[in-house]
């Protein structure tokens, strides 16, 4: 049986040699063979020279280095892509996915299941983030079909069934954490404790965890559309109903309302709703945008992958 490691790396020049050694240390321990596959999502730093080091050395280590940054979750998809193993497992650079939980997952595959899931809780973490999380989770529930889980993230082993139903979707914005949902398969969960970052610092700013969030709630379907729709027949209804008292007022006992309160109200009530209601198809429209166009979600700038490999990839 062949392990993959599937490591997506950002500016982690003071990670990434410490990740080997430790990883491999144990790797040496497991009756297997594995590959490593670094990408090296467009590093600022020095990280792409450090992957050509280690991987001079050591044959098992494949590395993929992007043309600029690319995102988290193109760096997964590349890997993915070129991983060959039996079995993958993904895993940050930054030492916060515990390579020592290795074994257990790979219990899991042997036991079965196509996904081992890792499962951190959020001892040390920020409380505020850690309370935006919890009722993000809570609301995404309610809004998507799948089911998300708070402290499920990308570290996971993924059978070569589960890698090929997830390369077989085609779609440009990808919310993993939703995918890894959606395709389904014998889940298992392990738990374990929050390690933080080793060294630099984490990639993930509050407005880019906001965009990811809205990412989430857009990509898997199309309920805030139908809300929209609600809030709208709400609103008219309530329209409706004040013109209507208003007007019996006026014929019956001759009061009179303020002219501008109501234009107001009416104004600013409307004109929140509308701009609400543009922004969401807008996000629509814009998805829709990009998928039309097709583009690659990475571009590889160079790599020790073999080239017959590349080009089947690229057709
Ligand atoms: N990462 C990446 N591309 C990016 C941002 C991050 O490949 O644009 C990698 C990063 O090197 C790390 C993993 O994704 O291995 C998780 O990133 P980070 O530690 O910044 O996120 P956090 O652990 O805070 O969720
Ligand atoms: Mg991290």
């Amino acid at each position: 049986m062949k392990i993959s490691l599937v490591v997506p790396c950002y500016n982690e020049e003071k990670n990434i040699q410490e990740f080997y050694d430790e990883v491999t240390n144990l790797l040496s321990t497991i009756d297997c063979t594995y590959e490593i596959v670094l990408v090296n999502d467009g590093s600022k730093d020095n990280t792409l020279v450090k992957l050509q080091t280690i991987s001079l050395r050591d044959e098992r280590v494949k590395y993929i280095s992007f043309s600029r940054n690319f995102g988290k979750e193109a760096g997964m998809l590349a890997g993915l892509t070129y991983a060959s193993g039996d079995a993958v497992i993904i895993l940050d650079a930054d030492l916060q996915h515990p390579p020592s939980l290795i074994p257990q997952l790979l219990e899991g595959y042997n036991e079965g299941f196509d996904q081992v899931i890792a499962k951190r809780n959020r001892t040390g973490d920020k409380v505020v983030r850690t309370a935006f999380s919890k009722l993000y989770y809570k609301i995404m529930n309610k809004f998507v079909d799948i089911e998300l889980t708070d402290g499920v993230g990308d570290f996971r082993l993924l059978s070569r069934k589960a890698v090929n139903s997830l390369l077989s979707l085609q779609e440009y914005n990808r919310f993993s954490k939703g995918l890894f949902s959606w395709i389904g398969y014998k889940t298992k969960v392990i738990e374990y404790e929050n390690v933080l970052r080793n060294e630099g610092e984490s990639s993930w700013s509050f407005s880019s965890l906001l965009n990811y969030g809205i990412d989430g709630v857009i990509s898997f379907n199309n309920r805030p559309l139908r809300m929209l729709i609600y809030l709208g027949l709400f609103v008219m209804i309530a329209g409706l109903v004040y013109i209507l008292c208003t007007f019996f007022q006026i014929t019956f006992s001759h009061k009179s309302t303020p002219g501008y309160f109501t234009t107001i109200s009416a104004i600013l009530l409307l004109g929140g709703i509308q701009l609400i209601s543009l922004g969401v198809i807008g996000e629509y429209i814009g998805r829709i945008y990009y998928e039309t166009k097709r583009r690659p979600q990475f571009i590889i700038d160079e790599t020790n992958v073999e080239i017959p490999m590349l080009e089947q990839v690229a057709k």
